[in-house]
Parts: structure tokens; C-alpha cells; sequence
């Protein structure tokens, strides 16, 4: 059988599917993308050779809005990946009632290996080869991992060149000075974290005596993190490509951060001399080691396809919460779910962030801007009131919670496309 990311996700779904009233031609097509784009990118580099940078765009289902979804730049980016992540996004933003689709970018690179004129030279390039397959009401571009809103402001200033007009609704996640919104940097941990709190008031657990552990102390893990932590949860570790720290008696995440910043590497903040006086009882460890962690909850804040068959019986959290996307197997998912876990979905723990963007997108369209604090009531309403529905659905049919967030999205999504019809309906 084959393994791909996309076939992974096809089987939730076909999990999903035998819980909801949807047609058969419904079904049918949230099996397939809808239009897959693949470009080459030219860049002239600083050395003054030429390099071409493999990129894709996905849009998956458009069928409730326009696509919407990150552009990530990283060396396993491919087809396969992105089209993935477009599917979960199209089921994300139908969970949270969004009136948009699913949609997803990247580049195949390491950009850490690049300059900032080569990093702007190629995200410019990028928006030259996509720039006829997405617009405001068609696809509208975000961040995601290792780009971050410097980016989508050249991306969006680049747009705008090739249009004549000035188009901020055509990307989220821009510099607040270009139209970004508020609260959309820290969206992804923060909607995270308002599921988190209210997820686990329905367990006789206070957050006092709950240990987390992170994997991934970047833009979403370091924000659920530190939010964890100011709401007195135990962080006992975290973690990022190069390694982790774990601490039994809980780390103090305003340091980590502040090290992490300083160092750029999570490890610093145990190797480096002066940090290791602050943060002695530390241990350095894997991030192997961290998923296995013997804690209360677990967040995976990284990449995919961290817990699999290999090492799901190893797990020991009571509770995962997935802000990272894809980060468990559908093997997996058999293995937790034989031995109790409670596993909070991607679909339903990440979508702050394109919930933000969604407000930001809003924003740009009608010209009045709000204050942080209304994007974060809006966002704790939204996130809180579909968890509430999907916790219900997964305890009235006892199925497990990723699965019932799929009913939940398809519900939305096979009443958008029933609607529709099909063109041979409405001849004749
Ligand atoms: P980021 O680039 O800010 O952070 C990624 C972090 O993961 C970095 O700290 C990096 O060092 C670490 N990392 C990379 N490889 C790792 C590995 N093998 N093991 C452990 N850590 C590793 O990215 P981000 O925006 O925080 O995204 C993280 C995850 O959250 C991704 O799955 C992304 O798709 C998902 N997500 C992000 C957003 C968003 O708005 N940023 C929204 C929804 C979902």
C-alpha cells in the first residue's frame, strides 16, 4: 500500500465517511486536489549564478471559498506534501466554519542556506510563477514553516507589481505596516491554547499538576508554550531541530525563549556557559526521547509524521494536542487510540492561525482594522464553540476526536457541495 502523506489523510477520511449522510459525488471528489501547480524559479544568487528552486501550489476543494493556506519553505517541500496540507486545510477551515477552502504553497529549499536578497529575490520569483493561480477571491497565500511575515510582504508587494494596484488581501500574515493583522504572529498557539484550557477543564485535572511537553519551539510551539506556562501548567520540555531540554520540575519558558533568541537553538540554552547556571537540572534530550516522555499532555509543534507505528506504543501522554501538522500516522492513530490517548486533531488545534488570517483577510477587504483584543475574543469564541461541537460528536457516536472533527468539517462540506449540484443538473 502506499504510504504517501495523501493517502494517509484519504484514510481518515474514509474513516470519517461512514458517519456522515454525504453523496457519493461529494465524496468522490474530496478524494482528488483540485488544481495542482508546479513551477520552476529561477534566482539569481549573490555570487552571480543562476539557481532554479522547484516550487508548488495546491488548491485543493474551493468549494465553500477561496483556497486558503501556508507557503512553507523547506528541503522536504514535494508534491505529495503539499497536497496533503491543502486537504487539511480545506477540512480545517469547513471545522471551523470558515467561508473558504483549502489551499497550500512551498519551495524545496533550506533557507537557511540563503541571503535575505536571495530569500526576497525568490519569494518574489515564486509570486511571478503562481501570480494567475491566485488573487484575493481565488487563493490567498500565509505563512507556514520557516516563512514569516517579511515574506508575505514581499510577496504581496510583488503581487501588487504584477497587478497595477495596490492587492493586501491577496496573502495574509503580512507586517502589521502592510496590512497584517493583529494577534496573526501568535494566532496558531494562541487559538491552540484556548482549546487546550478548554479541553481539559472536562478532566479532573488542574493545570498546576499537568506536565506538557513541546516539540518544536517555533512560531506556534514557542506561543502555546509560553501561554501554557503564564496559565501555570508544568512545561517540563521542549524542543527544536537541533535538540531539547527537559527539566522534571518545569521549565521556565520566558528564559527559554529569551535564549533561544539569543542562540537561535533551543540546546544553547543547556550548552552554552553562562545559560547552563540558569537552567541547571536540565537535561538535554532527543526529540525521540521527547515524544515518549513520561507527561500528562503532549504537543507536537514541528513537522509531520513524528509519531508513527514505530514508536505510537512508546507514547506515554494521556493527552496529544496536534499543533503541528500531520504529525501523527494514520497507523498510529489505531496504536493511541488502543491505549487511551486522547489525541486533539490538527484540523481542530491549529486553525487559529488560518483564523486569524481569514480576520485579516476580512480586515483588508473592508478597510476597518481591530484591536488585538477583538481578534482574540473572536478567535477564543470560534475555537472554543466548534471544539465544544466536536468533543459532542466524538462522545455521542464514541469515535475518536480526530475522526469527529472530519464529520464535523464533512457535514459542512458535503452540504456546500450537494448544494451546488452538478452542471448536467441544471440543463436540459
Ligand atoms: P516554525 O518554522 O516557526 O517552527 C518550526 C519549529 O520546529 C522550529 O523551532 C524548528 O527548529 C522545529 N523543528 C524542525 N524540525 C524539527 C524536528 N525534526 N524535530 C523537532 N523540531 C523541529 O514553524 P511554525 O509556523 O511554528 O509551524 C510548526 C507546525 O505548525 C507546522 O506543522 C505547521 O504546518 C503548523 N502550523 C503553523 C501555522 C502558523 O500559522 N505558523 C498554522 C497552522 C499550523
Amino acid at each position: 500500500m502506499s504510504t504517501s502523506l495523501l493517502s494517509d489523510a484519504n484514510r481518515r477520511l474514509e474513516r470519517a465517511l461512514k458517519y456522515v449522510k454525504i453523496s457519493e459525488d461529494a465524496s468522490e471528489r474530496l478524494k482528488f486536489p483540485k488544481a495542482s501547480l508546479k513551477v520552476s524559479i529561477p534566482v539569481r544568487m549573490d555570487n552571480g549564478s543562476l539557481r532554479v528552486f522547484e516550487g508548488y501550489r495546491v488548491r485543493y476543494d474551493d468549494t465553500r471559498g477561496p483556497t486558503k493556506g501556508g507557503i512553507r519553505f523547506h528541503p522536504n517541500v514535494n508534491m505529495d506534501e503539499v497536497q496533503s496540507l491543502a486537504f487539511w486545510m480545506t477540512f480545517k477551515c469547513a471545522a471551523l466554519n470558515l467561508p473558504l477552502g483549502g489551499g497550500k504553497g512551498g519551495i524545496t529549499l533550506n533557507p537557511k542556506e540563503l541571503s535575505k536578497f536571495e530569500l526576497e529575490r525568490l519569494s518574489r520569483g515564486y509570486i511571478d510563477a503562481i501570480a494567475d493561480f491566485i488573487g484575493p477571491d481565488v487563493d490567498i497565500p500565509a505563512p507556514d514553516v520557516y516563512t514569516n511575515p517579511m515574506i508575505m510582504g514581499w510577496m504581496m508587494d510583488q503581487y501588487s507589481i504584477i497587478r497595477r494596484q495596490l492587492c493586501p488581501a491577496v496573502i495574509t500574515g503580512k507586517p502589521l505596516s502592510m496590512g497584517g493583522s493583529q494577534g496573526r504572529d501568535a494566532a496558531t498557539g494562541t487559538g491552540a491554547f484556548f482549546v487546550l484550557a478548554a479541553m481539559m477543564q472536562k478532566f479532573d485535572k488542574s493545570p498546576h499538576e499537568t506536565t506538557v511537553a513541546v516539540q518544536g519551539f517555533g512560531n506556534a510551539g514557542s506561543v502555546i508554550a509560553r501561554l501554557l506556562f503564564e496559565a501555570g501548567y508544568k512545561i517540563v520540555a521542549v524542543s527544536d531541530s537541533q535538540g531539547g531540554v527537559y527539566c522534571p520540575d518545569g521549565l521556565d519558558i520566558p528564559s527559554v525563549q529569551q535564549f533561544k533568541n539569543a542562540a537561535r537553538s533551543v540546546k544553547a540554552v543547556y550548552c552554552e556557559g553562562s545559560v547552563c547556571s540558569i537552567v541547571e537540572n536540565h537535561q538535554v534530550l532527543t526529540n525521540e526521547e521527547l515524544l515518549t516522555l513520561d507527561v500528562d499532555i503532549l504537543i507536537p509543534a514541528a513537522l509531520e509524521n513524528q509519531i508513527t507505528a514505530a514508536n505510537a506504543a512508546d507514547v506515554q501522554a494521556r493527552y496529544i494536542f496536534e499543533v503541528a501538522n500531520g504529525p501523527i500516522s494514520a497507523d498510529a492513530d489505531e496504536i493511541l487510540e488502543a491505549k487511551g490517548i486522547y489525541v486533539f486533531p490538527d484540523i481542530l488545534v491549529n486553525a487559529g492561525g488560518v483564523t486569524v488570517s481569514y480576520f485579516e483577510w476580512v480586515q483588508n477587504r473592508s478597510g476597518l482594522y481591530w484591536t488585538e483584543e477583538e481578534v482574540n475574543q473572536r478567535l477564543s469564541r470560534m475555537m472554543v464553540t466548534e471544539a465544544d461541537k466536536i468533543w459532542r460528536i466524538s462522545q455521542e457516536l464514541a469515535i475518536p476526536l480526530r475522526t469527529a472533527a472530519y464529520v464535523h468539517a464533512l457535514d459542512r462540506l458535503g452540504d456546500a457541495l450537494n448544494a451546488k449540484g452538478t452542471r448536467e443538473y441544471y440543463v436540459g
